[in-house]
């Protein structure tokens, strides 16, 4: 039997709890896994003075594949965010974040099937900015949009479409404020979308696309961005599919590919087994996909819509109003984990 050699990540906050169910999970399918487990955040801080220590990138570059919990950046001061570090160092080039709707009832809208494919190695998340006068009464971030990344971006997105047989992409920009780096994006995007003539392309506006999303979600198939508003458009896709509980991702370059959820470490909750693990258990269905693992992977989705749809074992998020009309008792998150594992293993 197989055995992949994963390097496994659990961060800061909810990281450690949501991984170990993931684990569970991921271990139920019968699939070998051998986890090198690494520290990163502010765990790492404390144990080797770096939030981001070599041994991370290296077990990374090593095993090619790992399955990452959430890491907690400090707002305003402090370190660097790990994410955006780990993207641009390993050219994590393409963070793709599904948002599909699990079970009718579970969803603000049923039948959300989007895919948000996000640049993540550029933009304003280059990190190039600075104080313009001495008493930081203004500042300036450079916005860095290259043709290499935007044709990149965009030419992965087409062939995300191909291989799983999506219909259309749409991208997204703000080029008729930002002429240039927007315009480069623009240009780039209709110039690659001319080698698809098989799949539908179109443009919007970044304003217009949210409403749009929130007003017709179901007219949306991949919708490929630049780093900043993939970044807010994937939040919005996850809030119209179900929520941040249940919203995985993946980062993927042309080596190495990093599979962790959306949602951050939601430090209030750490260590209270309250949140819902889904969205790092799909993050790991995702990872079983890319490992070729598609009938584990098949099965760990059908668990977690069958727990989900028979609101017998659900955290709290979906026991909330509005995602149930029936009173729902919430459970834990290693009880919601125990009960996803538990299908998977019967499958
Ligand atoms: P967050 O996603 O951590 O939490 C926001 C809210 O979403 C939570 O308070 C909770 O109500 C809900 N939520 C999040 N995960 C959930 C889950 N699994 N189940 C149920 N509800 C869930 O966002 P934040 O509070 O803005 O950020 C906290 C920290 O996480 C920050 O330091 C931020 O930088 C970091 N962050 C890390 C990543 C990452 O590692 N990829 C991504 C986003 C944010």
């Amino acid at each position: 039997m197989a055995s992949y050699k994963i390097t496994l990540i659990p961060g800061d906050g909810i990281g450690p709890e949501v991984t170990a169910a993931a684990v569970k999970v991921l271990e139920a399918t019968g699939v070998g896994f051998e986890w090198e487990t690494v520290d990163a955040g502010e765990t790492a801080v404390r144990q080797y003075g770096t939030p981001l220590p070599e041994i991370v990138l290296e077990s990374l570059k090593k095993n090619k594949v790992g399955l990452k919990g959430p890491v907690t950046t400090p707002i305003g001061t402090g370190f660097r965010s790990v994410n955006v570090a780990l993207r641009m160092t390993l050219d994590l080039y393409a963070c793709v974040r599904p948002a599909r709707s699990i079970a009718g009832e579970g969803t603000r809208y049923e039948n959300i099937d989007l895919v948000v494919v996000r640049e993540a190695t550029e933009g304003p998340y280059s990190g190039v900015e600075h104080w313009v006068d001495r008493d930081h009464s203004a500042a300036e971030t450079i916005n860095i949009i290259t043709r290499k990344n935007s044709e990149r971006i965009v030419r992965y997105a087409f062939e995300y479409a191909k291989k799983e047989g999506r219909k259309k992409v749409t991208a997204v920009h703000k080029a008729n404020i930002m002429k240039c780096t927007g315009g480069l994006f623009q240009e780039a995007a209709q110039k690659v979308a001319e080698s698809y003539p098989e799949i539908e392309f179109e443009e919007r506006l970044i304003d217009n696309m949210c409403m749009q999303l929130v007003k017709k979600p179901n007219n949306y198939d991949i919708i490929v961005t630049t780093n900043l508003f993939g970044d807010i458009i994937s939040d919005l896709t996850a809030g119209l599919a179900g929520g941040l509980g249940i919203a995985p991702g993946s980062n993927i370059g042309d080596e190495l590919a990093l599979f962790e959820p959306v949602h951050g470490s939601a430090p209030k909750y750490a260590g209270k087994d309250k949140v819902n693990p889904v969205a790092e258990i799909l993050s790991g269905e995702m990872m079983l996909k890319h490992l070729g693992e598609n009938e584990a992977a098949e099965h760990v989705w059908k668990a977690v819509c069958a727990v989900i749809e028979e609101k017998k074992v659900v955290t709290y998020d979906l026991a909330l109003p509005g995602y149930t009309t029936r009173p729902v008792k919430p459970s834990k998150l290693s009880e919601m984990a125990d009960a996803i594992a538990k299908k998977v293993e019967k499958m």
